[in-house]
């Protein structure tokens, strides 16, 4: 079964649960080496993710997209904000009327963090949530079509882990950290954290989707 908009309310709203439940953390990470206002940040855009999310449900995936990235864009602010909403609207120039397959999508999402190191100026190791997307948006190319979608996700949910725990002894380039310079070592960058929450959050919701005998989906 395709995954279609549908699933979006699930999936805004296990992801904003997440950032919820983990602000004081990545706070934390975010004082250390930051200005400390990423999840607020964050929080602001993902709010308005959950009131719009009845809206993007009945969208076809491009539109969602763009929808999703106008509101990141315009409720984020901070550096993350243009990241996000270029994310998501580079991913609906690439999905342009096709369905979305695995295949697809790797390559949609692909274009999307291609977007992203263009906006920001940036590329992995330079201790930003790029340390997180590109390993995923790499992974996802590898994935043979008839691989097992259970094993597929479980692995994307260890490489974002992966990822995020990378951005530790990284001297950060970008974003505010870089002003810290050697100084930024020995701390996790907040934006790939909540990066790894949100993946780890869509991923636990899919792996619930499909766990779910057939007969539980409303006719
Ligand atoms: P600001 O740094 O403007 O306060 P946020 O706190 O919302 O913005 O977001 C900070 C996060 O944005 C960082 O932790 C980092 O992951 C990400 N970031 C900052 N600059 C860049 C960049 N040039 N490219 C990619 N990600 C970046
Ligand atoms: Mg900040």
């Amino acid at each position: 079964m395709p995954i279609t908009p549908a699933l979006l309310p699930k999936l805004i709203q296990s992801i904003a649960d997440t950032i919820v439940k983990n602000a004081d953390e990545v706070t934390a990470l975010d004082q250390a080496i930051g200005d400390g206002d990423h999840v607020f940040n964050l929080q602001r855009g993902l709010t308005a993710l959950v009131d719009q999310s009845a809206e993007l449900a009945n969208l076809d995936w491009g539109s969602a997209w763009q929808k999703i990235g106008m509101t990141l864009m315009t409720t984020i602010g901070g550096a993350s904000g243009s990241l996000y909403g270029t994310l998501f609207i580079a991913m609906n120039k690439a999905t342009l009327d096709k369905t979305l397959t695995r295949e697809i999508f790797a390559d949609v999402f692909a274009q999307g963090v291609e977007a992203v190191k263009k906006r920001g100026r940036a590329n992995a190791g330079e201790k930003t949530m790029l340390d997180v997307y590109i390993p995923v948006a790499d992974y996802l190319k590898t994935v043979d079509a008839a691989a097992d979608l259970t094993k597929v996700l479980k692995q994307i949910a260890c490489v974002a882990k992966e990822g995020v725990e990378s951005t530790r002894d990284m001297v950060a380039t970008k974003g505010r950290a870089s002003f810290l310079g050697e100084r930024s070592k020995g701390h996790i960058d907040a934006g790939a954290k909540t990066g790894q929450l949100m993946i780890c959050a869509l991923v636990d919701v899919l792996l619930d989707d499909l766990a779910r005998p057939p007969s539980a989906t409303p006719a």
